[in-house]
């Protein structure tokens, strides 16, 4: 994808826009859109016939295991299957972004339906928080079997792209040994107030040229959809998609509408702007810096 994109898109424009936006960095500036603010998020415990609830991961690099948090005994702070803590990150995500990364993420269940986990990562001053997720998944032991933009329902009667991995992870048992393979798929694009894209270059030139000449520097999310798919079926994840994005994508127009109220606000930086990363918003109950965050 990134090398598609490269191809797409003339090398010297990138060059031009990050030349132009050190020049503008190395001054006092005043920035929009409220990167360091709040996100006005709040997962949905319900949607229509989908009911929510957390999911905790072993922190154990070689188990990596998750689970729902009714999977295990109450107040459960290791790893059923390794006894590793648990916590409510996983351990690619932990090493892989940075302190203080606003994570939401919710595992939905639906009686006769594939689980379908929802995550939304969002930046901050430091575009580090948002990575290509090829990165992690791959981080988390799991095989890209396919990669492609898949278009999805949104609404009654509108769709929207969605970027579609499929994986293959290896089941194992107690022992180590193989016992089996998992297959999902996980759909992800990326979204500002004002934009939404499913390739990370776009952000990338976009974010650069926002914020050289506009000193507009909103946050950027990362939704991700990952579902399971059942065994003989491997495109019924596109009708569960087309039924499930519907109902969560009114929330995501919402965010983005409240996080364009801020748009105004400055943030008044002086040199380096990387230390005006903090985030301190109460939604964020998987923040990855969170000290708490290994009871969950
Ligand atoms: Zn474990």
């Amino acid at each position: 994808m990134f090398a598609e994109a490269k191809k797409a898109l003339p090398g010297l424009t990138a060059v031009a826009l990050i030349a132009a936006t050190a020049a503008v960095l190395s001054g006092e500036r005043v920035l929009y859109g409220d990167p360091t603010g709040p996100v006005p998020l709040e997962m949905p415990e319900r949607l229509g016939p989908w009911t929510a609830e957390p999911l905790l991961f072993c922190q154990s690099d070689q188990c990596g295991a998750s689970f729902p948090a009714s999977g295990l005994e109450a107040g459960a702070t290791n790893c059923p299957i390794c006894g590793s803590a648990l916590g409510a990150v996983s351990v690619g995500e932990t090493s892989l972004l940075p302190a203080n990364t606003p994570i939401f993420r919710r595992i939905y269940h639906r009686p006769g339906h594939p689980d379908i986990v929802v995550t939304f990562v969002f930046s901050g001053m430091e575009r580090r928080s948002i990575h290509k997720p090829q990165r992690c998944l791959v981080a988390q032991g799991n095989q890209i079997v396919d990669e492609y933009t898949h278009r999805a329902l949104c609404g009654p009667d509108r769709e929207m792209d969605v970027r579609a991995l499929e994986l293959t992870r290896p089941v194992r048992s107690a022992s180590g040994e193989v016992t089996g393979a998992d297959e999902s798929v996980y759909a992800y694009w990326l979204f500002n107030p004002e934009r939404e894209t499913v390739h990370h270059m776009s952000r990338l030139l976009r974010m650069l040229f926002d914020n050289a000449f506009r000193a507009y520097r909103p946050r950027w999310g990362y939704a991700s959809i990952a579902i399971q798919c059942q065994p003989g079926k491997p495109d019924a994840w596109k009708e569960e998609l087309d039924d499930f994005l519907p109902r969560l994508y009114p929330v995501i127009v919402k965010l983005r509408a409240d996080m364009d109220a801020n748009r105004d606000k400055a943030l008044r930086l002086t040199g380096g702007s990387w230390q005006a990363n903090a985030y301190d918003g109460e939604n964020a109950d998987l923040s990855s810096s969170s000290p708490d965050s290994q009871q969950r």
